[in-house]
């Protein structure tokens, strides 16, 4: 792919150049944030000459359950998506790491803010993307002064383009104050997750989350983490209401996310997290996450879709 426009994209049934995949101004989505999403990765596997679809079939469950909280009608079953997906990536046969972007969105061109009686649309396009945050040898976050969006506000299990509002100006305003990323609390003031990320702690030998009513994307990297410690390691999660403090006299503190992979914190509001560095147990899991994705684990293969041969897609 010599320029990213020049990869392939699908827009409303049909496959396209990206440079060709566009939307009029007056596009309800992009005038409201009416529209939800998903990021996949694909991870290339030398050895292999194999390209692996990191839990693709999840990310479209969740993108049909996205679309059911916003009124939108879903595209397909997560298997026609899976296909459609397969299908792009080989039209442009990329030997490289992938990052795939489906979005349903409110496609009428109408002013007027609601959900229904809009018309959907469905696009579908990949990009190159590296590491999320730069520093992996400890990454500096702070406590951010916004407050994560709450279920009764724009429901953050869904993973909704406007919500991205929300970690944008959480995101902002921790680059800017030179951290590398933001942790939001709830409106009650307990931890939540960070702009793009879930967040674990590791107290006492056991990892500890938020609980999905902490208003947190329930992420996919998350349950594969979870799976991982406790089938692996022999690592047990603790899905709870999370103090900001308890972050700063945890053993080890992690991020989580498609973007992120698995990304240790090494100093939260300036407070050195453990040795401040990369912990033992998250340096555990994030040898095993890297191998998974790359389907060199053969027990959570089925994590991974190739996408160069015929395949029924796996979850
Ligand atoms: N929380 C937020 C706000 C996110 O944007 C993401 C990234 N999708 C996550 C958590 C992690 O979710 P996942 O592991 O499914 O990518």
């Amino acid at each position: 792919m010599s320029s990213p426009l020049a990869s392939t994209a699908y827009l409303n049934g049909k496959f396209m150049p990206l440079a060709e995949a566009n939307i009029n101004v007056m596009t309800h989505a992009f005038n409201y944030g009416t529209a939800c999403f998903e990021g996949i990765r694909g991870y290339w596997n030398e050895g292999r000459q194999q390209l692996y679809l990191f839990r693709m079939r999840d990310h479209y469950e969740r993108l049909v359950k996205s679309c059911r909280i916003l009124s939108l009608e879903p595209p397909g079953t997560p298997e026609e998506l899976n296909q459609i997906t397969i299908e792009m990536l080989r039209q442009d046969n990329p030997h490289h790491d992938v990052y795939v972007r489906p979005l349903v969105y409110k496609s009428s061109l109408a002013i007027g803010v609601r959900l229904h009686n809009v018309d959907d649309g469905f696009v579908l396009f990949y990009a190159l993307l590296g590491k999320y945050i730069d520093n992996q040898s400890g990454c500096r976050c702070c406590t951010s002064t916004y407050r994560r969006v709450d279920d009764n506000g724009i429901p953050a299990r869904a993973k909704i383009t406007g919500i991205y509002v929300n970690s944008a100006l959480a995101k902002s305003e921790a680059e800017l104050n030179g951290f590398d990323e933001a942790i939001m609390l709830t409106h009650e003031g307990h931890v939540s997750e960070g702009s793009g990320e879930n967040i674990f702690l590791i107290i006492d030998g056991q990892l500890v989350t938020p609980a999905p009513s902490e208003n947190i994307l329930m992420g996919i990297t998350r349950a594969s983490v979870i799976k991982l410690a406790r089938r692996e390691l022999g690592i047990g999660t603790i899905e709870r209401q999370v103090d900001r403090t308890e972050m700063y006299i945890a053993d080890e503190v992690f991020m989580t996310g498609t973007a992120a992979e698995i990304t240790p914190v090494g100093e939260i509001d300036r407070r050195a997290v453990g040795a401040g560095g990369i912990g033992p147990i998250t340096a555990k899991l994030q040898e095993l996450f890297f191998q998974a994705v790359k389907s060199e684990l053969p027990a959570y293969a089925h994590w991974c879709t190739p996408v160069y041969q015929s395949v029924t897609a796996s979850r």
